[in-house]
Order: structure tokens, then sequence, then C-alpha cells
């Protein structure tokens, strides 16, 4: 029987289950760079012709390798066909028996999938994605009788299940987690490396030109293009983190600089997530790195944390909840998003800069999503449908099983503290900590009213007292509530003045 196995734009891997066991003479590998995940968000020009690119890479080489591939490019054609369509109409014209796919990373996607069944009237077999370590089903047991589910227990059983970093069955050096160690701001003369950067071929061109054809109204720079598109560059890309970036990627992993928009990150979550990379050989890359003295300890747990723990928690969390996660919004914030997370233009120069290296990379590290972007979504009362739409179209690693429990649960508390125990609210201090920003500003972080006051000094506490009711029960956050109680009337008065005259601005 011909089988139909459909390749989705996040499914670069040879080692895919829906390319388990391929008849090369009987079968059909179809891809299409017109998926409706593809065209239902307006996704950064770059990370549409990254996609595009590593999607073209990734057909030549299983041509090369003999298998029958059914490739559409994106035209004006494809797009304006509906994705069901072009598949029925492939099962028509080559007879196929039976479609493989793997299990769709989008809940909608997975949902048309599981349609297809009814509608063409043969065999759709989903196979699980053995790329990520936890699967949906073992995410669900470990959830069952929690009261509470902390990413920190989940970790911890996750490098006990995988004997990551492991001595005995216990920690090595006996400690579990060494995120306290991880908040330094670098001091002068940081000479931070340069990042990798990817020759682009003929293929890589003629990606980018069909970009800037087919979605020349998307957000964001496309040129200059610079990320690996291959299997190949994603290695390289690896390798290059560990040896240059990887001791100090503990160390600085919350601080955000100036003018230095990639840091001591890795800059591979591209990757993994379209599955250029493998998130087991990334940890075994760090742990060995960590064993030969080449990387502290506190870095090399700090980025195994991250891929062992926190994008695999946040995927459980994804198919624990969905569909209705999308619809949560606990604190019922309804503002709209500012203009300035498209164009820039705000006299704040912490969101100034962040949203001006989101434009020209489609990138923007951990720290500046969650405590700058993410925070003022928060404290401002952004409604999360728009703050989601935002975060899945600006950046190149933006897919919607990570970006949403990111958003909705991590950064704007809309899940009601399902996924982290408190909202990540702050005031100016922390991002003056953590940031030379605050020193370029037109705003001062040490005022903390009137017109020259830093908006978040004054948001912070005008976000708890208008989320009061729901806050003050919080054991991690309720206690901010017996600080503000101790203000003047007069100085509460000024909070909410400015706050309203602050928001009441924004367009
Ligand atoms: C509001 C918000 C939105 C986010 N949206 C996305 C998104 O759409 N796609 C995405 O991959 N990550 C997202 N993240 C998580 C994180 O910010 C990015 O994974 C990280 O910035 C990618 O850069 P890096 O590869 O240099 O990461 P590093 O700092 O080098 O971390 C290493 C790897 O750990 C993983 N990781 C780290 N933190 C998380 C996390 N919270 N959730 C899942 N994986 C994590 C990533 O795979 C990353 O590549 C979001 C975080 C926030 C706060
Ligand atoms: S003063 Fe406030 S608005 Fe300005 S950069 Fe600092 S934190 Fe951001």
């Amino acid at each position: 029987m011909k089988t139909l196995r459909i390749i989705f734009e996040d499914n670069l891997s040879l080692s895919i289950s829906s390319l388990e066991d391929v008849d090369k003479k009987e079968d059909f590998i179809f891809m299409s760079e017109a998926t409706p995940t593809m065209l239902q968000v307006k996704h950064h020009k770059k990370k549409i012709a990254f996609l595009i690119s590593a999607m073209r890479h990734f057909a030549e080489g299983l041509k090369k390798k003999g298998y029958n591939i059914i490739y559409d490019k994106i035209s004006e054609h494809n797009m304006a066909i509906p994705y069901r369509d072009r598949v029925s109409k492939i099962i028509q014209d080559h007879n196929i028996g039976k479609i493989i796919v793997t299990e769709p990373s989008a809940y909608s996607l997975q949902q048309e999938i599981m349609g297809y069944g009814g509608v063409f009237n043969i065999p759709i077999e989903i196979k699980e994605d053995g790329r990520f370590l936890s699967t949906i089903k073992d995410f669900k047991a470990w959830t069952k009788n929690k009261k509470q589910l902390r990413m920190e227990f989940f970790y911890r059983e996750m490098r006990t299940k995988h004997a990551i970093l492991l001595d005995g069955g216990k920690p090595v050096t006996g400690t579990w987690n060494y995120d306290k160690e991880n908040r330094k701001f670098p001091t002068n003369n940081v000479d931070i490396p340069k990042p990798y950067s990817a020759q682009n071929d003929t293929i890589t061109l003629e990606a980018i030109k069909d970009t800037q054809h087919f979605f020349k109204n998307n957000f964001g720079d496309i040129i200059p293009f610079y990320f690996a598109v291959t299997r190949e560059q994603a290695l390289d890309c690896l390798a290059l983190f560990i040896t240059d970036r990887l001791k100090h990627f503990g160390d600085y992993q919350d601080a955000m600089i100036q003018g230095e928009p990639w840091m001591y990150h890795s800059h591979l979550s591209f990757y993994l997530n379209c599955g250029l990379l493998l998130p087991m050989e990334c940890i075994k890359a760090a742990e060995s790195a960590y064993h030969a003295h080449r990387a502290p300890l506190n870095a090399v747990e700090g980025f195994i944390r991250q891929i062992l723990g926190w994008r695999e928690y946040i995927r459980g969390i994804y198919w624990l909840k969905m569909p209705h996660y999308k619809e949560s919004n606990f604190l019922n914030a309804t503002r709209n998003l500012p203009g300035f997370y498209w164009d820039g233009i705000t006299k704040m120069n912490c969101l100034h800069q962040c949203v001006d290296e989101t434009r020209k990379n489609a990138y923007a590290h951990h720290i500046q999503r969650l405590m700058v972007l993410g925070n003022f979504a928060l404290i401002a009362g952004i409604d999360p449908k728009y703050v989601n739409e935002w975060f899945l179209i600006v950046y190149a690693d933006a897919f919607e099983w990570v970006e949403l429990p990111n958003v909705t649960g991590m950064i704007l508390f809309a899940d009601g503290g399902f996924l982290g125990s408190k909202p990540y609210a702050s005031g100016g201090n922390y991002i003056n900590k953590m940031s030379n920003y605050c020193k370029n500003c037109h705003y001062s972080i040490r005022t903390k009213n009137g017109p020259k006051a830093c908006p978040f000094n004054y948001l912070y506490w005008d976000f708890l007292s208008r989320n009061r009711e729901k806050l003050e029960k919080n054991n991690r956050i309720g206690m901010m509530y017996k600080t503000y109680d101790r203000f003047k009337q007069e100085q509460k008065n000024m909070i909410q003045n400015d706050s309203q005259t602050f928001l009441n601005a924004l367009k």
C-alpha cells in the first residue's frame, strides 16, 4: 500500500518518526511551505526565510537519499488552495492508501490532520514525536494527583530518568540547581563572542527573495540573514556555543546590555524547534564540556535545565491544557497592544531596545522577553490574546506549543498560577540591576512618581492594586500588599493618577 508521509516545517530531522521504515519505492513524502501553521500567522520575515530555506535544504537531502518527494513551494496558487485540498489531490493522483505523520506540534494542526481520516476514508497514523524527552502521555501521568505542578521537581525526575549530571543516582556535587549563582551583571570589558553566522547559499538567497515577494508586509528585517539552515550548520552553531559561550552562560544568563542582543545565550532554540538539532545532543554536548573541565557546573546545569527541564515542562503543559489554555485570562486584562511593540517608538529605553532587536534579529533572549517585554504587558494589563499573537509572530523560534505557555502561563499569569507560582511582575529596579538600559533612558529609575518617573515603578503598584482580589492570597506575591498598605493615601493616589495618565496616552 502506498503511504503518504507528511513532513511539516518543524519536522526537519532525519530521525523523525514519520520517516521510520519508509518504502522508497512505494511511499511519498509531502512537504509544503504553505502549511496552515505557516500561513495563519503573519510571521517575522526572518523566520519565514529561515524555515523555507531549511525545508528546501532538507528536501534536497531526502531526494539525494532516493525518497519520492512532493514539494510545495510557496506560491500564490499554494497559498490560495486549502492545505487539505492539496493533500486530497496527492491522495488521488498517487492512489495513496494511508497517511503517516509525527504528532503535529500545534493543537489546531493536530485536529485538522485527525479529521482527514473521515474526509479521505483512509487510515491516519499519528506517531509520537520521539525528539522530545518526555512523551505527552508521560507528562500527563506525572501531573496525576499533584496539587501543584512545579518545574523543579519535574526537572529532577528528568535528570534521573535520563541519567544527566548524576553521580551514583545523586546530582553531581550534591546540588540539583545552581540558579542562585546565575545572576551576575558583566563588569567592564566583557568580550562577548560573535554569534554564529552562516554563509548564504543559492537556496537561502532564493528563500529570502520568495519571502520578500510573498510576505512583503510582514513584520521584521530579513537582511542581514545569518541563521543556520542545514543540520551541519546547526551542529557548527552548537559546537561554537560549547566552545565560546557556555562557560559564561550561567553567570550572565539574566544580564542585558544595550547593543548586545546575543549575550552568552546559545541561540539554539531556532534549530531545536524545527528539528535541525535534537535536545539530547545539546544536553550531552554541555555535559561533556563539564566533564572535560571546559565549562563550570553552574553554566552547564543552568543550560541543561532550560532544555531538559523548562522546554519539556512547557510542552507538557501545552498538551495538558489545550485547547482551553488559549482562552485563559485570569486577570481579565483587556488593553490593546501598544503600537510600540511593532515600531519600537517609546521613550522607555528598555522596551525600545528589546523591540528594536526583535525586529532586526527575530530574537530576544529570555530575560528580555520575560522581564521587559512580558513584564510590561503584564503590569499594563494587555489582553493575553494580543500578547500571544505578538510573541508568536516576532520570534524565529516561536511555535504555539512553546510560545503559548510562556506567554499565558509564565509572563501573564493568565492561567491563574498553573504553570508558575507567581506573576513575574516587577518595577524598574530589576531592569536597572540586570541591564544598563536605564542609563540612557528619558525616564528616571530612581523617581517613583511624576512625569519623569520610570513607568515600571508606578505601574507595578497599580497592577497589584488593580488585581488585589486575585493576588493577595498568593503566598509568593501577597506580602507586597503589606508594603502597599503602608503607603500614605497621597502616594497611592499618585500611583493611580500616574498610571492612568500613562496608560491612557498609549497608542
Ligand atoms: C514571553 C516568552 C515567550 C517565549 N517564547 C518562546 C518561543 O516562542 N519559542 C521558544 O523556543 N522559546 C520561547 N521562550 C523561552 C526562551 O525565552 C527561549 O527559548 C530562548 O530565549 C531562546 O534563546 P536561546 O536559544 O539563546 O536560549 P538559551 O537561553 O540559550 O536556552 C537554551 C535553550 O533552553 C530552552 N529554553 C529556555 N527557556 C525556555 C522556556 N521558558 N521554554 C521553553 N524552552 C526554553 C530553549 O530551547 C533554548 O534554546 C519564551 C520565553 C518567554 C518569557
Ligand atoms: S528607567 Fe524604567 S523605562 Fe527606562 S530603561 Fe529603566 S526600567 Fe526601562
